[in-house]
């Protein structure tokens, strides 16, 4: 016990994650040009630190320790050379310090990092994706020096950290009566602006002014013909909440700097929305889109990133009640006027309040997306880029919200070229031919496997537009979104084909009349397929590809069976249809083969397979049958030389 009480006061030297040396470095150099952002991030950390005091001490008063009045303090020392940013927060243990100080704590984060490329690791808007944070202070400075007290402890648990960044830090348990964080900033040489009064004020307006504590500096005064540092200390930030105040008094610089301080994000958002909402609920609401997709997007566990507050007091991070799951990317603040303070996870899972404020807030979203859908085209491209692959899990997950959900999808489309120029359901109803009745779209594996599937020739022929799906999530959407203003969508590659009113009737008359003509040459491909297929048809979709597989209209598509396949997961057993093309000129010879027909079949049914993205069970047999009808092909006794 001693032995160990002992090891623990003692001051001990650790190395850095391994990860944390490289960020530090990479830090450094990629963010440079920012390098005044370092006191945002140390001032956001102290602000942090101040709330969550606010909120452990709801439970327990004694944490105040008799000082409620929670403020932040940036002094500096011209001598010294020195910068020094100290809360009354919550303090850290020694434990917490050795956590938070020495690694990459975040999950996921790691991982991240290690994946970038050297390249990426340069550039400074990846690097701001982890939240530069504490570790940014090693930008301006060659030694940092934390002292903290983790609040409730007795003065003996306080602790020091020291590092100059380089690859160790050391950490020592010490006497300290002060509550919460010290950081003292030792300069490195040229950064002598730092230790200007003006200018520190200057940097922290710009981007700290909406600090909820208040940020006290010392007062300048006039002291022989200069401005030096004096012993009063004066406010100098607003100190307000910055939600709290009339949108009209707020600049979008503050928004976008109050982001970066809640989103914990180093670039500006995408768009936000700010407003006061009364009613059932009273409720302030700032909410802000992202403008880049964070690495753990994918992540439905990962933080949400909302912070609850209930009458200006700090109650939680990530409260994830607030929004659907689908919204997670959203970051910002709800300040309701009605929670009691004590509320807590557990409570806001049941409450009914919760439940209006969360309908609010989606509600909010939406139309914010809206907004930007119908008025900045370009920003919502962006939006739709970065977040459109969550935003479609509403569709299966918001039922109340889906129609609005389907309206801000966007598909790759038959009508545009590549896979970035996108359409939305509302534009596809607008171009829908006289007579159309459904909205066609087809699913693969990767947009060229979409663009070019046999399935949509007809399609082509026709001019009748299909949607090009290729995204995972896709064989999702569309199976919780069957219909969008009263149109039902319907695979290409699915069901025999009913083109309904687009067809004339003598067209589909001469194709009955050539599959009763085929009808003996279907049965054999039948027959000769056996088990792999449920049935083979002769059908009027293609137009060049001589066959192609569908799926019969209550099986799983054979796309969705391959993705389930690729997760590992179980898919239900479904044979797929062939269909043939009655016109193409390998089916007609196919009428009078004999000796290979097997050969022929099975090949048939094999580039079905190939042509929609698929893969083969054996494809060395399919290899050889190729070539073995490629020889005879050479016909006449002629011979195909093969190389080698
Ligand atoms: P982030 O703030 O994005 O989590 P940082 O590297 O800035 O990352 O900080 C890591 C952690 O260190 C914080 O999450 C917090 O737990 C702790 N921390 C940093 N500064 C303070 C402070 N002033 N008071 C208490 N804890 C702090």
């Amino acid at each position: 016990m001693t032995d160990t009480a002992t090891a623990h006061a003692a001051r001990e030297t650790r190395g850095f994650q391994a990860e944390v040396k490289q960020l530090l470095h990479l830090m450094i150099h990629s963010l440079y040009s920012n390098r005044e952002i370092f006191l945002r991030e140390l001032i956001s950390n102290a602000s942090d630190a101040c709330d969550k005091l606010r909120f452990e001490a709801l439970s327990d008063a004694k944490l105040f320790e008799d000082d409620t009045a929670l403020a932040i303090r940036v002094d500096y020392d011209k001598e010294a050379r020195t910068l020094t940013v100290v809360d009354n927060g919550v303090g850290m243990s020694r434990e917490e310090v050795i956590a938070n100080l020495g690694t990459i704590a975040k999950s996921g984060t790691r991982e991240f990092f290690s994946a970038l490329t050297g390249d990426q690791q340069k550039d400074a808007h990846l690097i701001g994706q982890f939240g530069v944070g504490f570790y940014s202070s090693f930008i301006v400075a060659d030694k940092v020096t934390v002292l903290t007290r983790r609040a409730g402890r007795p003065a003996a648990e306080g602790v020091r950290w020291e590092s100059d960044g380089s690859g160790e830090f050391t950490v020592e348990t010490v006497e300290r009566a002060a509550r919460g964080t010290e950081i003292t900033l030792h300069l490195r040489e040229g950064q002598d602006d730092l230790l200007e009064g003006t200018r520190i004020r200057a940097i922290i307006r710009r981007y700290s002014d909406h600090i909820v504590q208040p940020i006290r500096m010392p007062k300048e005064e006039w002291k022989d013909g200069r401005m030096e540092k004096g012993t009063e200390p004066e406010t100098v930030n607003q100190a307000s909440a910055l939600w709290a105040r009339a949108k009209a008094d707020i600049k979008d610089e503050e928004y976008k700097e109050f982001y970066k301080h809640v989103g914990h994000d180093f670039e500006d958002p995408l768009a936000w929305a700010h407003a006061r909402v009364e009613g059932r609920q009273e409720y302030t609401q700032l909410l802000y889109i992202p403008s880049r997709a964070p690495f753990d997007l994918w992540d439905r566990n990962a933080r949400h990133g909302v912070k609850l507050y209930v009458r200006r007091v700090f109650i939680m991070d990530d409260a994830e009640q607030l929004l659907p799951v689908y919204l997670r990317f959203v970051r910002g603040v709800v300040d309701s006027a009605d929670l009691p303070l004590n509320v807590s996870r557990e409570i806001l899972q049941e409450s009914k309040d919760i439940e209006a404020i969360r309908a609010g807030c989606t509600k909010k979203v939406l139309a914010l997306l809206e907004g930007l859908a119908e008025n900045e085209k370009a920003k919502y491209a962006d939006f739709w880029k970065a977040f459109g692959r969550v935003l479609k899990e509403g569709v299966g997950e918001d039922f109340a919200n889906k129609e609005k959900i389907a309206g801000l999808l966007r598909f790759a489309s038959t009508h545009a070229d590549t896979a970035e120029e996108t359409v939305s359901l509302a534009d596809y109803a607008s171009r829908m031919k006289e007579g159309q009745e459904a909205i066609y779209y087809v699913t693969a594996e990767t947009f060229n496997a979409a663009r070019n599937s046999p399935h949509l020739e007809v399609f082509r022929k026709k001019g009748i537009e299909v949607l090009l799906l290729s995204d995972r999530v896709d064989e999702w959407v569309v199976s919780h979104l069957t219909e969008f203003g009263g149109k039902p969508l319907e695979s290409v590659a699915r069901g025999g084909l009913d083109l309904g009113k687009l067809e004339d009737e003598a067209e589909k008359k001469a194709i009955e009349q050539e599959a009763g003509e085929l009808k003996g040459l279907t049965d054999r491909i039948q027959a000769s397929l056996g088990e792999r297929v449920k049935e083979v048809r002769v059908t009027h979709r293609l137009t060049e590809s001589p066959a192609c597989l569908v799926a019969d209209e209550h099986d799983v598509s054979a796309n969705l069976a391959r993705l389930l396949k690729a997760a590992g997961q179980q898919a239900p057993a479904s044979k797929p249809i062939l269909e043939i093309n009655p016109r193409h000129p390998v089916v007609l010879r196919l009428k009078d083969e004999e000796a290979k027909f097997d050969d022929w079949a099975s090949v048939l049914f094999d580039q079905a397979m190939l042509a929609e993205g698929g893969t083969l069970d054996d494809p060395a047999a399919f290899v050889r049958r190729i070539n073995g009808l490629m020889m005879d092909l050479g016909g006449g006794g002629s011979r195909i030389v093969l190389p080698g």
